[in-house]
């Protein structure tokens, strides 16, 4: 039979703490830094797209919905450009 199993080993290691270096960045030049305006440009790190989420390489978690999470703890709000009717 012709079925191939291709089994993508993502590992769901249900770390709730993981532990981060101050900064992962090993681009150059470097990425923007966690508290630049320009912080989600850095590059993805870690993608977890089934889960919604993708760690950049400065620790900046980014959202599905835009929304951030910096690594000092605050949020940003889902910033997507929405199709707002008036
Ligand atoms: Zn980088």
């Amino acid at each position: 039979m012709g079925t191939t199993t291709t089994q993508l080993d993502t590992a769901t290691t249900a770390t709730g703490t993981t532990r981060l270096p101050d900064s992962l960045c090993t681009h150059t030049p470097k990425c923007p830094s966690a508290d630049s305006p320009a912080a989600e440009a850095a590059r993805v790190v870690a993608g977890h797209p089934e889960q919604g989420w993708s760690l950049l390489c400065n620790d900046v978690v980014v959202f599905d919905d835009t929304g951030e999470l910096l690594p000092d703890g605050r949020v940003i709000d889902p910033h997507r450009p929405l199709a707002i009717t008036a």
